[in-house]
């Protein structure tokens, strides 16, 4: 769509609401034409970031740069960018393809020009044959399909996602999750999409910025940050992994790096916990020396070749060089 792809920059941006800082002088620098995702619990300033990129929210310190121009200070339809809501916010009583139209109607498009864009819009996102419908006539993916369409209809460098599958059933979920996916490599512009998820980061981003308490905690593609998590917080928060306290500080190790064999054998003794069938592994919760707990993912046929249970004594294995030391 777009000939050159903009870098959007954010340069030491902060967000305040009184005495509350939402976002405390982040920077970033997002790969041009990617897919971002901005991943961290609720209340870590995600949601903050994205409405100040997308203009809906003002900055109070800091710039946001687009292809280099500042457009912290420049209203929302002028900035380049475009915003999907989480409820996708579509007008009841307009139709399909009027809905898509709206922003072009506001600039003063005329009817016909503006319901062509609609229609290329439509095509785009695999809904032609149901431009005269209206909202309350299509499925929640269905929904979100017109919803993307119309924030695509400006053209945007960069398309602002506010936890977009939130509202669908996990299997729609996974299914549009695929959908944007392969509609922003079609595309070739930059997706910023905001989710507490982190399967739902680790399938679809490019690159993964992971927020906490206002800050950016680590920032990398979707692979580096989970095999190489440089906090306990990310560690945690990405899931699969462990965070042990060894001699020398504090440790990420993944879940199914982790090997159970006998007591007495192993890296560390500890007691089973819990045991979680998941289909095609079994989680093995275990308890060591120290109150720490230590979880192995383990193959599901290897788990069911020699059973364990709660009470069990084992011995833990691993590789020390699937240990990641941790900063923080
Ligand atoms: P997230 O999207 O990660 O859940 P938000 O950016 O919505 O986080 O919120 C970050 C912090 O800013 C939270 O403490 C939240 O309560 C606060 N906050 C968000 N919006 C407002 C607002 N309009 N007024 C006051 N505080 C707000």
């Amino acid at each position: 769509m777009n000939a050159i792809r903009k870098e959007l920059e954010l340069v030491s941006v902060t967000k305040r609401y009184g005495a509350t800082v939402a976002v405390n002088a982040i920077n970033h620098r997002f790969q041009p034409g990617g897919y971002a995702c901005l991943l961290g619990p609720s209340g870590c300033g995600k949601s903050s970031t994205l409405r100040m990129i997308a203009g809906h929210e003002t900055v109070s310190d800091g710039s946001i740069l687009l292809g280099g121009s500042d457009i912290s200070h420049l209203p929302p339809a002028k900035r380049g960018t475009a915003m999907m809501f989480q409820n996708y916010a579509l007008f009841p009583h307009l139709s399909v393809a009027e809905n898509v139209a709206f922003s072009q109607k506001m600039r003063g498009v005329d009817r016909q020009e503006r319901l062509k864009k609609a229609g290329e819009m439509l095509e785009l996102v695999d809904l032609s044959a149901l431009s005269d419908r209206l909202p309350d006539q299509l499925s929640g993916g269905q929904q979100q399909r017109v919803a993307l369409a119309r924030a695509l209809i400006t053209r945007p460098d960069v398309l602002l996602l506010d936890e977009p599958l939130s509202a669908l059933d996990p299997f729609l979920r996974i299914r549009m999750r695929g959908e944007l996916r392969k509609l922003q490599r079609e595309l070739g512009i930059s997706f910023i999409h905001v989710t507490h998820g982190q399967d739902e980061a680790l399938a679809l981003a490019d690159e993964i910025v992971v927020m906490n308490n206002a800050v950016i905690e680590q920032a990398g593609s979707a692979r580096d940050v989970f095999n190489a998590p440089t906090t306990a917080f990310v560690a945690q928060f990405i899931g699969g992994h462990n965070v042990i306290a060894l001699p020398g500080g504090h440790f990420a190790i993944r879940t199914d790096a982790v090997a159970i064999g006998q007591a007495g054998a192993g890296n560390l003794q500890g007691n089973i916990l819990g045991v979680e069938y998941q289909g095609a592994h079994v989680s093995v919760a275990t308890m060591i020396a120290g109150d720490q707990e230590i979880n192995a993912l383990v193959p599901e046929t290897e788990f069911f070749e020699n059973p364990l249970n709660p009470g069990d004594q084992v011995g833990l294995t691993w590789d020390d060089a699937n240990l990641h030391k941790l900063t923080a």
